[in-house]
């Protein structure tokens, strides 16, 4: 699908050294665009992903260290670009605890990676995608931003705050050739999902089957896991001709569980 028809075009990926955002930058170069990697670490490996990406898939690639929780942060890695056709906000994070307790530390991180970052960037990257005279922006949202779930307060808060920047992005933007929409998943294996298992099971007493069928995907009616690739392929799609027309909207990849 859509073979190579990003060739000229740069994507900025935030939050891309693993889970969601690798697999779209990886998309994304597979359909010929440059890349820019982002994470808040600056290792070697981080440099090495680049290289291979860039090998894989015959376009440049870079890695620019830059931390989403900063406005400055998210402004420079922008400019640092030098040019932005395609901007996927993807850096998330996740913390589970009743609002009582809820770290305040914590708090002020989910919305400011999860939610403020979006801001920055997308004020960033708009003078230079209506300089350019085409632009398209992701936000990879949740199921979290249509639903909710006790105990993730500053995730729903953040995911559905997504979906409304999305909403007024999508209207900025209207009548130029610019779209910003949402990607809403539902339960994705990556290192995130992964990470919250082994506290599931301690807590219900549970194998780690159990979890992932009687919890995380008891709320997925598809009773399977959205993949990367899927979310990868949703997005290029949202970066064709084909969806010039759908903007400030969310487009689901939940198995069903918004339908519900
Ligand atoms: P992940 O932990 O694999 O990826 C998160 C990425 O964000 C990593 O690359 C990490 O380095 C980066 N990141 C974290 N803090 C950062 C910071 N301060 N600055 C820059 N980058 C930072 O998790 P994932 O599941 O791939 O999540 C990616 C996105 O997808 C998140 O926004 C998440 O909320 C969303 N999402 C995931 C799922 C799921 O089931 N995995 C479901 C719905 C939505």
């Amino acid at each position: 699908m859509f073979e190579r028809f990003l060739v000229g075009k740069t994507a900025i990926v935030t939050g891309s050294n693993s889970g969601i955002g690798l697999g779209v930058a990886q998309r994304l170069a597979r359909a010929g665009a440059d890349i820019v990697l982002n994470s808040f670490t600056d290792r070697p490996e981080d440099h090495d992903l680049a290289a291979r990406l860039a090998a894989d898939h015959g376009v440049v690639v870079r890695y620019i260290q830059a931390d989403m929780s900063r406005g400055d942060e998210c402004r420079a890695l922008i400019d640092k670009a030098g040019g932005c056709d395609i901007l996927v906000n993807n850096a998330g994070i996740q913390h589970v605890a009743p609002i009582p307790d809820f770290p305040v530390d914590k708090w002020d991180a989910i919305i400011a990676i999860n939610l403020s970052s979006a801001f920055h960037t997308t004020a960033a990257a708009l003078p230079q995608m209506r300089k350019a005279g085409w632009g398209r922006i992701v936000n990879i949202a949740s199921a979290h931003g249509l639903t909710a779930s006790p105990y993730k307060s500053a995730y729903v808060a953040a995911k559905h705050g997504i979906v409304g920047l999305t909403k007024v992005t999508g209207l900025e933007t209207a009548r130029e050739p610019i779209t910003c929409n949402a990607v809403c998943p539902g339960y994705v294996l990556t290192p995130l999902v992964e990470a919250q298992i082994p506290d599931t099971m301690k807590e219900y007493g549970m194998t780690r089957d159990e979890v992932i069928q009687n919890v995380m995907l008891q709320r997925q009616p598809s009773k399977d896991f959205a993949t990367i690739e899927q979310l990868g392929d949703t997005v290029v799609f949202l970066c064709s001709e084909s969806a010039a027309q759908i903007t400030g909207t969310t487009i689901s990849v939940d198995g069903g569980w918004t339908a519900l």
